[in-house]
């Protein structure tokens, strides 16, 4: 088994947990993607080959990487009973690595089916919305917090080259706020910035206006100046990766100054050729020693074969990090969700509590 899957054995931390940067849409079983294709009547390789056909195991591109998604997206989007389950099945997984607050994305057109554009995997024009695909992983998602107690809310995605869906996520984001979506998202190839693409800029301002909180991918292959894009131009509050800041010193000075925070995903950024694969020469261990605000995520765990245990892993044996260090990084995930504050309060509460913190005010 690769180094970074070593998912058997005791939790590394084995305290609750807050995870803010997963993709629904690479957390599926591969196991229920069978169930559904049998049911579909849809024929996929066996179990063995489809396993392979999902999952990285070695160093690869961001391209080899987004590839993986034709190879069972078609199974899932565009069936209303598999967009629920998965959504249902994902807050079960999350229970059970000990994540007690999880904020899940997604693109609702990627799901849909309805013919409003063209999707490589989705050839089959059927009446599933990006709209009822909100509603669908939203009932799934109560659903299983009410079965399995893990508290979980939707960030919307928009893709760096689909920028005619931007306008459509934002209201999207507008409509369910209180149905358990918290948050946008721009996700993509970065190389596409957004000078070019005016309408991702005008959904994020459209997103500032409505008090509908901002996350951006950015820094993971690209250059800072991505992320500078993202925090000046499109008012993130936080950074998805983020890795390459560092490059910019100024950039990365500032960024800490104004206690940014960054979604760190050490196993994804190994596998799609983002970083340098030595985990012991991982940006992270700058961030770390820096005091930066950043939390620990899986961002596509099907496709890594990894659990959050797995980044949690190779945080401790390679990059030096201590039961403090995940205890901290809990707390600032917690402080930097975007639940209301309320609600925030109350899960920095609960960590608190359970880290034996509750009169420790270090942190
Ligand atoms: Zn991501």
């Amino acid at each position: 088994m690769a180094e970074h899957c070593e998912n058997s054995g005791k939790p590394v931390f084995d305290k609750p947990k807050i995870e803010l940067h997963v993709h629904l849409d690479g957390a599926f079983r591969i196991e229920t993607i069978l169930d559904v294709a049998k049911r579909r009547k849809i024929t996929l390789p066996v179990e063995d080959k489809m396993r392979n056909l999902c999952t990285v195991a070695e160093p690869s591109s961001l391209k080899e990487f987004l590839g993986k998604f034709n190879h069972y997206m078609h199974v899932i989007a565009g069936d209303r009973e598999a967009i629920k389950r998965i959504a249902y099945e994902f807050v079960e997984t999350k229970a059970k690595e000990g994540v007690i607050y999880v904020e899940a994305r997604y693109s609702p057109h990627l799901l849909a089916n309805s013919g409003v554009v063209p999707i490589p995997w989705n050839q089959t024009k059927g009446d599933i919305t990006p709209d009822e695909v909100v509603n669908l992983v939203t009932q799934g998602f109560s659903e299983g917090e009410k079965a399995f107690k893990t508290k979980v809310r939707s960030i919307l995605c928009c893709m760096r080259h689909e920028p005619s869906w931007s306008m459509d996520v934002i209201e999207l984001c507008k409509k369910y706020r209180n149905d358990g979506v918290v948050g946008i998202d721009l996700a993509g190839d970065e190389s596409l910035n957004c000078e070019s693409k005016p309408d991702h800029k005008k959904a994020f301002e459209e997103a500032v206006k409505s008090d509908v909180h901002r996350t951006v991918h950015a820094g993971e292959v690209g250059p800072p100046s991505v992320v500078k894009e993202a925090v000046d131009v499109l008012k993130a509050e936080r950074i998805g990766h983020g890795y390459h800041t560092i490059e910019d010193e100024a950039l990365y000075k500032k960024l800490l100054k104004d206690n940014m925070h960054f979604e760190m995903c050490p196993v994804s950024s190994k596998l799609t050729g983002a970083c340098d694969p030595d985990f012991t020469k991982h940006p992270l261990i700058r961030f770390k020693q820096d005091k930066a605000n950043y939390s620990l995520n899986t961002d596509d765990p099907m496709i890594f074969n990894s659990t959050l245990n797995s980044d949690y892993q190779v945080a401790q044996k390679y990059m030096g990090f201590t039961e403090e260090d995940f205890k901290r990084l809990n707390i600032n995930a917690a402080k930097s969700c975007f639940l209301p504050t309320k609600e925030k309060e109350e899960l920095l509460y609960q960590l608190y509590k359970a880290y034996d913190m509750v009169n420790d005010t270090s942190f």
